[in-house]
């Protein structure tokens, strides 16, 4: 029996990653420091894998995103990778690649655009560079390539690189995940694009494997999504080729593989399977069994969530895998350990109740021995301790709260009025004009918000202080948006760090790490709190800064929230009760919220749930019963009155096929994401008769680049060809948090011209 983990964190216990990567960009890291600072990172995750596990990939590492090195490495971008500035334009440049949601994670990849015509070749062998690198622990992959003859003479002898018992594997991103998330093909495509890739990929598994890697790691977790047959089959074809190319161990993870068993007749050494997040893996090798000239590679510590793994029910269950299959079972992670922070050593503020019950990603890899241990010796003294928990934890739960939703009946959830009437009442109320200009809720947050916040939060300055800066800013923004002439306001979110995080830390039942950090995407990272016991507001929120910007102006100011989907998405959450529990608990503290905001003359409220969509399970036929519990968990948060506007916000995600379940949400106003995908959303909108009201962005916030007067017309006449014009709010696709003053102000005025002499042409 082995152990093997893969996925570590690469951001490093104290975030090294970002320090060198983001000092390199602003000239403070020099390249030689960026390779030797990259070089220690991958040295340390390799030593890490090396004092847990028996085996693990090599070559996990990149600079910014595996996606965007995949495409590098199979020509589609056809750079010098030794080139870095180069590289870091494709990812970051005025003409980057854009970036989507990674399946139903918060992790961002680089999309790459494809034709039926594009060609591939192998252009980078950073896993061939990357196995040579760990043999001589010497070579950086993004290097000018150095002789093959070179490494022939030093590796192609029969030594112990061939010796098969190396514990290093060289890592890929699959072919078929490769060419599924990339844009430009149509699903019919694909099948004769994979036939094209698949002498590529044969001739990297070769190199590979000639070079020495006893086994290739590739990945395919798009294989747990709704694959067609036409797919499958073409799958099956590519792994019959590249299976003898290489002895090759394929991972699917975040979910169950519907077709495994068209897996089982193709020459893989082994394959990875998640029974965490893929439970229905057991019912097919209940059904099917499993072959036994493979290794069944059983994700079994989950790599998504932080509760510790029961150790003795694991082991009961891979004990019954190994009967029933009379395969070779290794020891993994479920889904890659970058979903976790890289060890709970450091969070030494933690309560200790939760302290010992969670396990981050290094803690996993002693999962994984401890459970090897149990298996092939039986109970230690550690193995014993691992579950054993000291301090009790009553004091999570409150009666009152597990009251308030068992109580909960159906009426609790809808509004008053349906959504023809509400809009009469609200239009009275109101009176806004045709094409209302709005933005998302969050303005620049400058270095000196961000200091002030900092000096806060460690002391420096008094709340009191605190309070008056936060107050003067929003005084500031207030003025700034009647200027513009904006029809309706917001206080701009300079008392938030996060969206989650913010609320997170205002309710009951949530914590926080000092520590856990993880990638968004790039170098940008956050902190998700942990759920841990029921969650209650402990006090009003939003209400002071909101009713202060109010209280400037006759305008409407948009209270700001975040949902109860969006929370959970982007937080650990307990497993102790079903996932909607928790939502309705959430949504129950922030209609606490709503029900203050409406009391103090609030007149719109925008609950923004940008991970609606993300949230939603891989596979269709799963989707009815989330997007059920999600739902109702918005409409929860959202019961107002009938003359307060709700509003949602959602962004960069696909919502082709989710209109209707937008719908379920019930909001009066929805606004999204539209200039960055080129108006995509507002074509699914043709297909679907959208009663609501809508604010397809107008202009894309995460690029610099400030947007004509015509380029917001156009996006606003191409719109109202869609919907009708009463139903049309004009706003940028997303909050401005990250966008700096000079751009935020042409921009606005720029949006607000527009809306006006749209309104001119079209009569209000
Ligand atoms: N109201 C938030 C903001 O403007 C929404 C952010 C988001 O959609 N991710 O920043
Ligand atoms: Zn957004």
């Amino acid at each position: 029996m082995r152990t093997y983990a893969y996925g570590y964190p690469r951001l490093g216990e104290n975030r090294e990653f970002k320090r060198i990567i983001e000092g390199y960009w602003q000239g403070k890291v020099s390249e030689a420091e960026l390779k030797q600072g990259v070089r220690a990172l991958e040295q340390n995750r390799l030593t890490t894998y090396a004092q847990f596990v028996d085996a693990y990939p090599v070559g996990e590492l990149t600079l910014y995103d595996n996606m965007l090195d995949t495409a590098i490495m199979l020509g589609v971008y056809p750079i010098d990778p030794a080139d870095l500035t180069a590289y870091f334009q494709l990812a970051r440049g005025a003409d980057a690649l854009p970036m989507t949601k990674w399946f139903n994670t918060n992790y961002h990849y680089l999309v790459s655009r494809l034709s039926p015509v594009s060609e591939f070749r192998s252009h980078w062998r950073k896993p061939l560079f990357a196995l040579r690198r760990w043999f001589e622990t010497e070579q950086f992959y993004h290097a000018p390539e150095l002789s093959d003859a070179h490494f022939q003479a030093r590796w192609n002898k029969p030594n112990e690189a061939h010796s098969g018992h190396r514990a290093g594997y060289p890592y890929l991103i699959g072919p078929y995940t490769f060419l599924r998330l990339s844009r430009g093909l149509e699903p019919a495509q694909r099948p004769a694009m994979l036939e094209k890739l698949t002498p590529v990929y044969s001739e990297i598994l070769s190199s590979l494997k000639e070079a020495g890697a006893a086994y290739v790691h590739i990945d395919e977790p798009a294989f747990a999504l709704d694959v067609p047959d036409a797919e499958v089959q073409a799958i099956r074809a590519a792994y019959q080729t590249l299976g003898q190319a290489a002895p090759i161990l394929l991972f699917v993870y975040y979910d169950s593989v519907d077709f495994l068993p068209q897996l089982y007749d193709l020459p893989l050494a082994g394959i990875g399977l998640d029974l965490i997040h893929g439970k229905r893996n057991y019912d097919h090798i209940a059904q099917h069994g499993f072959p036994s000239d493979k290794i069944l590679i059983a994700g079994v510590v989950d790599g998504r969530n932080v509760w510790k793994t029961d150790l003795a029910a694991t082991a009961a269950r891979i004990r019954q895998l190994q009967a029933r299959t009379g395969a070779t079972v290794w020891l993994s992670n479920a889904a890659p350990l970058a979903h976790l922070p890289v060890t709970v050593e450091l969070e030494t503020q933690l309560e200790p109740a939760l302290r010992e019950r969670i396990a981050f990603a290094k803690e996993r890899l002693r999962e994984l021995r401890l459970l090897k241990t149990l298996l092939t010796e039986g109970e230690t003294a550690e193995t014993r301790a691992w579950n054993a928990y000291h301090h009790p934890t009553d004091h999570w739960y409150s009666p009152a709260v597990q009251r308030r939703v068992a109580d909960l009946k159906p009426e609790d959830f809808e509004r008053a009025l349906p959504y023809a009437e509400r809009d009469k009442i609200q239009r009275e109320r109101l009176k806004l004009p045709l094409f209302p200009t709005t933005t998302i809720g969050s303005f620049p947050q400058t270095p000196e918000v961000r200091q002030m916040r900092q000096a806060y939060r460690t002391g420096k300055i008094t709340a009191q202080a605190y309070e008056t800066y936060i107050q003067n800013q929003i005084r500031e923004l207030i003025q700034f948006q009647e200027s513009l002439g904006l029809d309706v306001l917001v206080h701009g979110e300079f008392e938030r760090t996060d969206m989650v995080e913010f609320f997170a830390e205002k309710m009951h039942g949530i914590a926080f790490t000092q520590h856990g950090w993880l990638l968004s995407y790039g170098t940008r990272v956050y902190r998700p709190p942990i759920i841990y016991g029921d969650v209650a507001r402990a006090e009003p929120m939003t209400l002071k800064e909101t009713v202060f910007a109010q209280s400037l102006t006759q305008k409407p100011v948009k209270g700001m929230l975040t949902g109860p989907v969006t929370i959970i998405a982007w937080s650990y959450v307990r497993e102790d009760i079903p996932v909607e529990q928790v939502a309705y608990q959430i949504a129950l503290a922030l209609n606490d919220e709503v029900r203050e905001l409406e009391e103090a003359g609030i007149a719109i409220i925008q609950i923004d749930e940008p991970a609606y969509r993300e949230k939603a399970p891989l596979k269709r036929a799963d989707w009815d019963s989330y997007f059920r519990w999600a739902a109702q968990a918005f409409k929860l948060a959202a019961r107002a009155k009938p003359e307060t506007q709700i509003h949602t916000h959602m962004c960069y995600s696909d919502f082709n096929a989710v209109l209707h379940f937008i719908d379920w949400m019930d909001a009066d106003v929805i606004t999204m994401e539209a200039a960055r995908s080129k108006g995509e959303v507002i074509s699914a909108f043709e297909h679907y008769n959208y009663a609501r009201q809508i604010g397809p962005g107008v202009f894309d916030v995460h690029t610099p680049a400030v947007p004509s007067v015509e380029s917001i017309e156009a996006v606003m006449e191409r719109a109202i060809r869609v919907f009708p014009k009463e139903q049309f709010w004009v706003n940028p696709d997303c909050g401005l948090k990250t966008r700096q003053w000079d751009e935020v102000v042409p921009a606005l005025k720029n949006m607000v011209e527009a809306a006006r002499n749209l309104r001119a042409k079209y009569g209000g």
